[in-house]
């Protein structure tokens, strides 16, 4: 897979505002973002998207679900906050390098627009 702008990030190529890291991902702060707390929490490991990944990246998804809890509970939004994974360009997924965003400090509607 090519370098995304998330793999450029993630070799420090371009500067972003780092809140997590750890061997197999990084949490950054969303340029754009949609609540008080807006984190992208990205694997390490490029995967265009979701529906493309693989038996294999299973140990993989799973960590990044249990880094989303704890870097939920060191910023102190553990009690709510949302996971978004954007899937396609239809979806609204614009970086094709796997990313879940965390969101909180507001309420959110359900469903989601
Ligand atoms: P998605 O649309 O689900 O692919 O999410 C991509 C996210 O990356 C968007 O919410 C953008 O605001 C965010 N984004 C794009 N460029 C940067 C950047 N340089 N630093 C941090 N976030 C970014």
């Amino acid at each position: 897979m090519a370098d995304t702008l998330f793999t450029r990030i993630i070799n420090r190529q371009i500067p972003a505002d780092i809140v997590y890291e750890d061997e197999l991902c990084l949490a950054i702060r969303d340029i754009n973002p949609q609540a008080p707390v807006h984190l992208l929490l990205i694997p390490k490991q490029p995967i265009d998207m979701l529906s493309n990944a693989k038996p294999e990246d299973q140990a993989l998804l799973g960590h990044l679900l249990l880094a989303a809890g704890r870097i939920a509970r060191q910023l102190g939004i553990d009690g709510a906050f949302r996971l978004v994974v954007n899937n396609g360009a239809d979806s609204g997924q614009s970086v094709f390098h796997i990313h879940i965003h965390i969101l909180a400090g507001r309420r959110f509607r359900w469903p989601p627009g």
